[in-house]
């Protein structure tokens, strides 16, 4: 009896499992098996796109850089501020009045430009030749020349004796097309003299600041422009040092 009860209770329990099991199959048959999307949604994200994440996290603010000063220039008003006043006609005209009103008016010129500007006396205590730790972007010394009347033109030069030559030169190429082309005057080369090439300021900025010296006109027979038209010899000064900061070759 015992028996027949188990073997009963064996036979419902048969049943019921075949139930589950084809209850089991007919559900994976209607749905399948979970698709590839479902896979890779539950996966970990991939290392590739973890790294960028870690990389856009805010980080600190990395300190201002000085905006850097614009370039120096240094005019020099020749014969400014001395004992000397350069050339003298018997009419009262002066060389250092002519020198320091294109040099103010350059200055000014370069200055709504962008650029710094120094002017400098004859004998500046910031020019000493033994230091010589003066050291503008660009120098030019501004003369004019004799009270003479059977020449007529402008001069530029470098020192003869140049740490820079290449850039000398090429400073002077500058402002020599510049003024050249602002005036109208000739270029008197043949008369350019020791007096220029050995100029005391040349020799005392520092070696590797570009240097070079002007002279104007001739007191005589240019004396029309030097004293009319200062502002287009400014001009041709300020377009001729704008060049060689801009790195001009000046052909
Ligand atoms: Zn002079």
């Amino acid at each position: 009896m015992i028996r027949r009860v188990w073997l009963e209770r064996l036979a419902r329990a048969a049943l019921l499992a075949c139930v589950v099991a084809l209850f089991g199959a007919l559900w994976f048959a209607l749905t399948g098996p979970p698709r590839p999307a479902q896979v890779i949604a539950l996966a970990p994200a991939p290392l590739q796109t973890i790294i960028p994440t870690l990389i856009a996290l805010p980080t600190a603010t990395p300190p201002a850089t000085p905006t850097p000063l614009p370039p120096l220039v240094a005019l020099l008003a020749g014969h400014s501020c001395g004992e000397d006043p350069g050339a003298i006609c018997p009419d009262g005209l002066r060389e250092v009045d002519i020198t320091t009103e294109v040099a103010q008016r350059a200055k000014q010129m370069l200055n709504a430009r962008g650029f710094r500007v120094d002017i400098l006396a004859e004998f500046d205590p910031r020019l000493n030749a033994a230091k010589r730790d003066y050291s503008p972007r660009a120098f030019l010394a501004i003369h004019a020349d004799s009270c003479i009347y059977n020449v007529s033109g402008y001069k530029v030069a470098r020192a003869a004796n140049s740490a820079s030559p290449q850039e000398d030169d090429r400073l002077a190429r500058c402002v020599r097309s510049s003024y050249g082309a602002a005036t109208q005057l000739p270029f008197h080369e043949d008369s350019i003299t020791t007096a220029m090439t050995l100029y005391h300021n040349l020799m005392k900025i520092a070696p590797k600041s570009p240097g070079a010296i002007i002279e104007l006109g001739f007191l005589g027979s240019d004396k029309v422009i030097l004293t009319t038209q200062r502002e287009q010899l400014a001009l041709g000064i300020a377009n001729g040092v704008e060049r060689f900061l801009q790195a001009s070759q000046c052909q």
